[in-house]
C-alpha cells in the first residue's frame, strides 16, 4: 500500500512537473521574443530577422520536418522605419517618444523649429475657417486640439475623420505636417509606404497648452524592398490525406527611434508560445493529420507573410481541414473570442462543448467574420479557419507597456489544454 501511494504521488508529481515545464517554457519564449534583443521584431536593427533566427532554432530543436528544405519561406516588402533620432519638444520641452508621443507610422523624417496653427474641431468643421487656416498654414505645423468624439453627432464626426486625414495626408495641403492632441490611450502601428509629410500624436497632458513652437529631429527611412520572411515547419500525422495548420504571427511594431522599443508581449509573443508549445507536443503525441506550424512575418503592417503564403502556398490550400490563428494569446481572465466562430458553427460547437466538459476556461466567446490578422488571406480563399484570441486582463496593445514582466498568461495551461483536445477531434 505504502508503496502504492508513493508510486501515485510519484505519478502526480512527475505530471506537475510535466505541466510546470510547460508553462516555464512558453513563459521563456515570451520574454525572450518579447526582450530588448529582438528590438521590437520589426524594421530596424534586424528586429524581424532576429525573431525568425530564435523560431527557426526552436523548430529544429522540437523535429519538425521543413518544405524544400528550409524552414524560412522568404520575401520582400516595402516598409517605413524610424531607426535613428526621434527627438520632439513642445514649447521647448524634450517629450518621451512611447509615453508622450507616436509618430504616425508613414511619416518621412522632419527636422527644425516650427512655429503653429492651431485649430478646434469647431475651426475644422467651419468651412471658410478652416480654408483660412490652411493658408496660414504653409510652412507651420497644424495643431488640432483634442476632442471628445461623443460631443458631436455622427455626420460631424465623419467629416472631422475625413478632413483631419486630408489635413494630414493631402498633397494640395502646404503645412509642414500637423500634430493631434489627444486625451486618450497611444496607440501604433506600421506602415508599407511613406507620406509626404509628417505627423504626430501628442498626450495633452505632456505638454503645457497652447502649443505655439514645435521642433523635431526625427529620421526616417523608408526600405522599399526589404527582406523578410515566415517560418514553417511541419510534423507527419496518422492520415496524410488533410492538413491542420496552426500560425502565429511572429512580427511586431519594432523601433520609434533608436532607443525606444515595442516589446509585444501578448501581440504576440503570446501566440508564438502557443504555437511552439503545441509543436512540442504533437512532436511527442502523433497528431491525427499531418500539421502545418507558420510563423508569419509582416502582419502588423498589413497580413504580408501570410498574403505571400497563400499567392505561393507550401502545401495545396484545399486540402487544409481546418486552420487556427494565434493571437493576443497572454491573458484569457474572461475566456477567448472565436472569430469565424458563426462561420463554423460545428466546430465552434465542438470547441464550446470540450471547454465546458473539462471546465477549462471562463467562457468560449463566438463572433463573426473578421479580416484583422493573418487567418483573413487564407478566410478569403475560402481555407476553413478560426482566429482565437483571449481577453480581458492587461489591456496594453501596440503599445510600450505590452512587456512579458506584466503578462500574466493567466489561463494559457487551460487554454493549451483547450486546444491539444480540440485539434485532435477537428
Ligand atoms: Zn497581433
Amino acid at each position: 500500500m505504502k508503496v502504492k501511494i508513493g508510486l501515485l504521488l510519484c505519478l502526480l508529481l512527475l505530471s506537475d512537473f510535466v505541466r510546470s515545464q510547460d508553462i516555464e517554457y512558453a513563459k521563456s519564449i515570451v520574454s525572450t521574443l518579447a526582450s530588448p534583443e529582438m528590438k521590437g521584431r520589426g524594421y530596424v536593427q534586424n528586429g524581424d530577422q532576429l525573431a525568425a533566427q530564435f523560431i527557426k532554432t526552436e523548430f529544429e530543436k522540437i523535429g519538425l520536418k521543413k518544405f524544400k528544405n528550409d524552414y524560412f519561406q522568404k520575401y520582400t516588402t516595402s516598409v517605413n522605419s524610424f531607426p535613428g533620432q526621434m527627438k520632439v519638444l513642445v514649447n521647448g520641452n524634450l517629450l518621451i517618444p512611447g509615453k508622450d508621443f507616436l509618430i504616425d507610422d508613414g511619416s518621412p523624417s522632419v527636422s527644425g523649429k516650427f512655429s503653429t496653427v492651431n485649430l478646434s474641431p469647431a475651426d475644422i468643421l467651419n468651412r471658410d475657417r478652416l480654408i483660412k487656416s490652411l493658408k496660414d498654414s504653409k510652412g507651420k505645423f497644424i495643431v488640432i486640439e483634442s476632442y471628445d468624439a461623443t460631443n458631436y453627432s455622427k455626420e460631424e464626426n465623419e467629416s472631422l475623420t475625413e478632413l483631419i486625414n486630408y489635413i494630414k495626408y493631402h498633397p494640395d495641403n502646404l503645412s509642414a505636417g500637423s500634430v493631434i492632441l489627444s486625451k486618450g490611450k497611444l496607440t501604433w502601428g506600421g506602415s508599407t509606404e511613406q507620406n509626404k509629410r509628417p505627423s504626430f500624436t501628442i498626450k495633452v497632458d505632456s505638454s503645457a497648452l497652447p502649443v505655439s513652437e514645435l521642433e523635431f529631429k526625427v529620421d526616417a527611412l523608408f526600405l522599399p524592398k526589404h527582406k523578410s520572411q515566415n517560418v514553417v515547419g511541419y510534423l507527419e500525422g496518422e492520415r496524410t490525406d488533410s492538413t491542420i495548420v496552426l500560425v502565429a504571427h511572429y512580427d511586431h511594431l519594432g523601433m520609434m527611434g533608436s532607443d525606444t522599443y515595442f516589446p509585444g508581449a501578448n501581440d504576440n509573443a503570446s501566440g508564438v508560445a502557443m504555437l511552439l508549445s503545441l509543436a512540442r507536443h504533437f512532436s511527442v503525441e502523433k497528431p491525427r493529420f499531418n500539421t502545418v506550424f507558420i510563423a508569419f512575418g509582416s502582419e502588423e503592417i498589413g497580413l504580408i507573410g501570410a498574403k505571400y503564403f497563400v499567392e505561393n502556398p507550401l502545401i495545396d490550400l484545399t486540402k487544409i481541414k481546418f486552420l487556427l490563428n494565434f493571437d493576443i494569446s497572454g491573458t484569457g481572465d474572461d475566456g477567448i473570442q472565436i472569430v469565424n466562430g458563426s462561420v463554423y458553427q460545428d466546430k465552434f460547437d465542438l470547441l464550446s462543448g470540450i471547454n465546458t466538459e473539462q471546465s477549462l476556461l471562463k467562457e468560449v466567446k463566438i463572433r463573426g467574420e473578421a479580416c484583422n490578422s493573418d487567418h483573413c488571406m487564407f478566410h478569403l480563399k475560402k481555407v476553413p479557419c478560426f482566429f482565437i484570441y483571449t481577453l480581458g486582463g492587461i489591456q496594453a496593445y501596440h503599445d510600450i507597456y505590452d512587456k512579458s514582466e506584466t503578462l500574466p498568461l493567466t489561463e494559457f495551461e487551460d487554454y493549451f489544454k483547450l486546444l491539444t483536445l480540440f485539434i485532435q477531434k477537428i
